[in-house]
C-alpha cells in the first residue's frame, strides 16, 4: 500500500530531558551572522509562520530558522475558529479563507445505542467576528499560502532607505543546537541540517524505517557523525515556536517542564478522500461516536477529505493499525460500522498520535527575551480542534507585544524582564489556554468512555441536559487575565468586527476599513463622532499618538443609508462607517458603552467606556503597561 500510514510519538516529559552539558558555551568555529534581527523565530510550523508574518508586517528583521527544508505536506489541524481567521484577515489572507475553507455544520453526538445523544451547533449568521465560528480548512495549504503570498514579500533584501519595512531571513534546513541568553540580545548556534533526509518531513517516521527499527523511534536523530557547518545568529528576542514534546529545543534550554492536565491516550488518524458517491447518504456534519466498543471521531473536512479519529483500545498497539498486511482490513472493518461502502474512499493516509494535555509550566525565560508559543508552550488533545488555533493566539498576543515593546517602550537597565506587557503574554495566554485545553480534556473523556455503565449514564444525562437546556453553540472562553482594564465593561471580551458601509457605499467588514489594516494597534471604536474626538484629553491623544493608535466610528444603523450621509459626519483622521446589523451597537449598549478599545490582536477588547472621563481613565490605565 506505499508509506500512507506513520507513527508520531509525541511522548511526555521524557526523563533527563534538561542536561546542561555545555548548553551555555557556543562553538569557535560557528560562521558569524552579521545582522542583529529583532526577532528570531524557533520553528516554521503554522505558528512561527503567522509570528513572522505579522511582525514583518510592523516593520521588524525577523529571521526564521526550521529544521525542515519545506513545509510538511500531511493534513493535520482540520478545523480554524473565528479569531484565527480574523487573524489571517489582516495579514491580507482573506482571500484564502473565501476560497479554500468550508464552514463547520455542527456536531452530533451519537450514543451507545446508536441514537443522537447531544447536536452541537455553530453560531448563526451574523457572526460576532464577521467570520463562522469554525471552518474546514488544510493546514498544509494554509502553511504554504502564508509563505507564498505573505512572507515572500518579505524575504527580498529590503531597500536601503526603507528602515521601516519589515525583512524575513528565512534559514531552512538549520536546526537550533544551543541558545545562550545576554542582557541585550540571546544568541543562537544553528547546524546545517539541509542534506539529512531525516528533516524532510518533522515528525512522521514511515512504517518501513519502523519495521525496520522494531520499535517506534523516540527522538529525532541523525546518523551523521561529521560536523556541519555551523552560524551564530543574534537577536533582540527569541521564540521558540519548535513544537511539542519533546522537539523543542528552546523549553528543553529554558528547562521548563509541562504540567499535565492527565489525558493521555493513542488514536489513530485516518484521512481519506471520496474516489465517487458512497452508497449511502454522506452525513452532512461532524460525528463523535461514543462507542464505548470504539469511540471514533468523524470530520468532514473541504474538497472531500473526510478524517476518522479511532481510540487505541486496551490490549491494542498502533502497530496494530499500522501494519502493512493487516492494518488496513483493520481500519476499514472500524470505519465499516458508521461508514459502510469504504471502497468509495481513497485512503489518503493513516497515523497513530499520543494524544497529551499539557500546558508548559513557564512561558518565559528569566532573562525575559525568550519565549514559547505553540505547541512548545501546549499540547491538546484535539476534540476542540484548538490546538493549532492556540498556537495562532499565541503568535498574535505575542507579535503585537513584541512589535510595541520594540518600537514604543523606554528600555532601562532592567529591561525586558520588567516590561509589563511582555509579561502579560504568559500571564494571559497560559490561563486561556489551559482552558481550552481542560475542555478539550473532558471533551476527549466523554467521547472515550470505554465502559458501558458509565456509557449508558452519560447518554442519559446528556439527552437529559439536552432537553432541559438546549444546547448553545460552544463558546471559546474568554479572557479573564493580562492586558486590559480589569473590572471594566467589556475588557477581555472578543471584539466583535460588524459588517459595515464605508464611504463609498461598499459593504465590508470593520477592520478591511482602517486607514493600516495590518498594524497591529490599538483601533478606538466609537459609536459617535465624539466618542473619539472631542471626548479624548489632549494628554490621552498625545499618548494615543505615540502608540500609533487608529481610530473609526462605527454609526449605528438608523443614521446610515447610502454611505452619503457617512461623509456629512466625517472627521479628519477617523475612518467613520455604518453598521449593518447591530453586532457591535448591541455589544456596546449591553454593556452600557459607547466606545471600547481594541487590542492590536483585534480579538479582544481592553475595555469600555459611557463617558469622556472613562474614556480617559482607560486610556490612562493603557498607559500603564508601557511605562
Ligand atoms: C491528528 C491531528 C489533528 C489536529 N487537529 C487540529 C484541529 O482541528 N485544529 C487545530 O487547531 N489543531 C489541530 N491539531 C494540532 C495542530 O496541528 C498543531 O497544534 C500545530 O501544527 C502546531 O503548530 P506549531 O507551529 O506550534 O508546531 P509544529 O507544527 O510542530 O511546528 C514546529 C516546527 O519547528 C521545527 N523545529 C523543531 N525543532 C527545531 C529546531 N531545533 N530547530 C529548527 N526547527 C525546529 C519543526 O521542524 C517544525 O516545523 C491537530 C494535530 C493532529 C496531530
Amino acid at each position: 500500500m506505499g508509506a500512507w500510514f506513520s507513527v508520531s510519538d509525541r511522548s511526555a516529559i521524557e526523563e533527563n530531558v534538561f542536561s546542561t552539558e555545555g548548553e551555555d558555551q557556543l562553538s569557535d568555529d560557528s560562521d558569524v551572522e552579521s545582522t542583529l534581527y529583532d526577532v528570531a523565530i524557533v520553528g516554521f510550523g503554522p505558528t512561527g509562520n503567522l509570528l513572522a508574518n505579522l511582525l514583518a508586517r510592523q516593520g521588524h528583521k525577523v529571521c526564521v530558522v526550521e529544521q525542515s527544508t519545506d513545509i510538511y505536506d500531511k493534513p493535520r489541524a482540520i478545523a480554524l475558529d473565528n479569531e484565527s481567521q480574523r487573524v489571517l484577515q489582516m495579514c491580507g489572507f482573506s482571500e484564502y479563507l473565501q476560497g479554500m475553507t468550508e464552514p463547520f455544520a455542527g456536531v452530533n453526538f451519537v450514543g451507545v445505542d446508536g441514537g443522537i445523544i447531544f447536536s452541537q451547533d455553530t453560531e448563526p449568521k451574523p457572526y460576532l467576528l464577521a467570520w463562522p465560528t469554525s471552518v474546514s480548512f488544510s493546514q498544509p495549504e494554509l502553511e504554504r499560502h502564508m509563505y507564498n503570498k505573505g512572507i515572500k514579500r518579505f524575504t527580498a533584501p529590503a531597500p536601503s532607505d526603507s528602515e521601516k519595512t519589515g525583512s524575513v531571513k528565512m534559514f531552512l534546513g538549520r536546526r537550533v543546537l544551543k541558545l545562550v541568553e545576554g542582557s541585550d540580545t540571546v544568541k543562537l548556534e544553528v547546524e546545517d541540517v539541509s542534506d539529512d533526509p531525516t528533516f524532510v518531513f518533522h515528525d512522521i517516521i514511515s512504517s518501513s524505517k519502523l519495521a525496520a527499527a522494531g520499535t517506534p523511534p523516540k527522538t529525532m536523530t541523525t546518523n551523521c557523525t561529521s560536523r556541519r557547518a555551523r552560524t551564530r545568529i543574534e537577536a533582540k528576542f527569541v521564540v521558540g515556536a519548535d513544537g511539542g514534546s519533546k522537539q523543542s529545543v528552546v523549553r528543553r534550554h529554558l528547562k521548563i517542564p509541562y504540567k499535565s492536565l492527565n489525558f493521555d491516550e493513542r488514536w489513530v488518524v485516518v484521512d481519506a478522500k471520496l474516489k465517487r458517491q458512497p452508497s449511502h447518504p454522506i452525513p452532512q456534519r461532524s460525528h463523535q461516536y461514543c462507542f464505548p466498543e470504539r469511540p471514533t471521531t468523524f470530520i468532514i473536512g473541504p474538497n472531500g477529505h473526510l478524517r476518522w479519529e479511532i481510540k487505541v483500545m486496551r490490549g491494542e498497539s498502533p502497530e496494530m493499525f499500522l501494519d502493512t498486511t493487516h492494518g488496513i482490513d483493520r481500519i476499514c472493518e472500524i470505519l465499516r460500522v458508521t461508514w459502510p461502502d469504504v471502497e468509495a474512499l481513497e485512503l489518503w493516509r493513516a497515523s497513530c498520535y499520543r494524544f497529551h494535555a499539557l500546558v508548559a509550566c513557564r512561558w518565559t525565560s528569566h532573562g525575559g527575551r525568550i519565549f514559547l508559543a505553540g505547541d512548545a508552550a501546549h499540547q491538546t488533545p484535539p476534540f476542540l480542534g484548538q490546538g493549532l488555533n492556540s498556537g495562532l493566539r499565541d503568535a498574535s498576543h505575542l507579535a503585537w507585544r513584541l512589535s510595541h515593546v520594540l518600537r514604543f517602550l523606554p528600555k532601562d537597565s532592567a529591561f525586558p524582564a520588567t516590561s509589563r506587557l511582555l509579561k502579560s503574554y504568559e500571564e494571559e495566554r497560559a490561563p486561556h489556554v489551559t482552558r481550552a485545553v481542560d475542555i478539550a480534556r473532558s471533551l476527549g473523556k466523554i467521547v472515550g468512555q470505554t465502559n458501558y455503565f458509565l456509557a449508558r449514564i452519560r447518554d442519559y444525562v446528556m439527552r437529559l441536559s439536552a432537553w432541559l437546556f438546549p444546547p448553545k453553540p460552544l463558546k471559546y472562553p474568554t479572557i479573564h487575565s493580562g492586558c486590559m482594564y480589569q473590572g471594566k465593561p467589556l475588557a477581555g471580551d472578543l471584539f466583535p468586527q460588524p459588517w459595515v458601509l464605508d464611504q463609498s457605499g461598499s459593504t465590508k467588514k470593520m477592520d478591511d476599513c482602517l486607514p493600516l489594516q495590518d498594524r497591529a494597534v490599538f483601533v478606538v471604536v466609537g459609536t459617535a463622532p465624539e466618542h473619539v474626538g472631542d471626548w479624548l484629553s489632549e494628554e490621552s491623544n498625545a499618548f494615543l499618538n505615540s502608540i500609533d493608535t487608529q481610530r473609526i466610528v462605527v454609526l449605528p444603523l438608523q443614521l446610515n443609508g447610502n454611505g452619503s450621509d457617512i461623509k456629512g459626519v466625517a472627521h479628519p483622521g477617523v475612518v467613520t462607517v455604518a453598521e449593518v446589523g447591530n453586532v457591535l451597537s448591541g455589544w456596546m449598549a449591553k454593556a452600557g458603552c459607547k466606545v471600547a478599545l481594541m487590542r492590536p490582536d483585534r480579538c479582544y477588547c481592553f475595555g469600555g467606556a459611557n463617558d469622556a472621563e472613562s474614556l480617559n481613565s482607560l486610556v490612562a490605565e493603557l498607559k500603564l503597561w508601557y511605562s
